[in-house]
């Protein structure tokens, strides 16, 4: 089962968290719900469907959405799965739509189990605003891991859903397709302008702050200097 990392009372919309490590390269799915009226989305289903439906499902939620910060499979591979059991629309940044059809070759598949996603419903694009109840995600453009690539912010609990942009001291990879150095530098300093307390919550490894990735995570130090 998924872990409950937090539940929190204030104002500003209490909010449900869990985190789900699914697939063989053990991607973080987030599911994020409004605690009153258990409207949810789901964050990077990159596989273990049936337990990503199992934590949905005996919580009660209401899912709305499948979010896709980027295409690569361990972070699309149970699209299919959700999508076929909530009947939700899948959204995903509008630069990396067209890879989620065609990245899913032969090889990939058998190497970690991947059922093809179906194509997304929404295309996003920056200071889109997603509802979650009273709970609302704010897109962020960040391409540079992939040329879509875009992160999730809750301004008033401070969240940020990175995916493969920033990890607990360390950056995205940008030497796969679409991917590019000099983009990944300038979605970086964009995240730094964020308040600086920010939980980030990354698309694999622990949770971390913007704060203590500035201090301690050496690609940051060089980015921002
Ligand atoms: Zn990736």
């Amino acid at each position: 089962m998924g872990q409950e990392i937090k539940r929190r009372n204030n104002n500003m919309g209490n909010f449900v968290l869990i985190r789900i490590v699914v697939g063989l390269l053990q991607a973080n799915c987030y599911i994020y719900a409004d605690q009153e009226t258990k409207e949810a989305v789901i964050i990077d289903p990159g596989g273990n469907g049936k337990t990503i439906i199992e934590n949905v499902e005996k919580r009660k939620l209401n899912p709305i959405a499948i979010l896709n910060t980027h295409y690569h499979p361990d972070h699309t591979c149970a699209n299919k799965d959700l999508k076929e059991r909530f009947n939700i629309p899948l959204m995903i940044g509008e630069k990396d739509a067209v890879q989620l059809q065609f990245v899913y070759d032969a090889a990939m598949q058998i190497m970690i189990q991947c059922n093809p996603s179906p194509p997304a419903d929404n295309l996003l694009r920056e200071g889109d605003i997603i509802k979650i109840g009273c709970l609302s995600l704010k897109v962020i453009e960040t391409p540079g891991h992939t040329k879509g690539g875009i992160c999730f912010y809750d301004e008033c609990n401070n969240i940020l859903f990175s995916g493969d942009t920033l990890f607990l001291e360390s950056i995205g990879r940008t030497d796969l397709p679409t991917g590019s150095d000099k983009e990944l530098t300038h979605s970086l300093k964009k995240l730094f302008n964020l308040p600086l307390h920010t939980v980030v919550y990354t698309g694999h490894g622990d949770k971390t702050t913007l704060f203590h990735e500035q201090e301690h995570n050496p690609f940051i130090k060089d980015t921002l200097s």
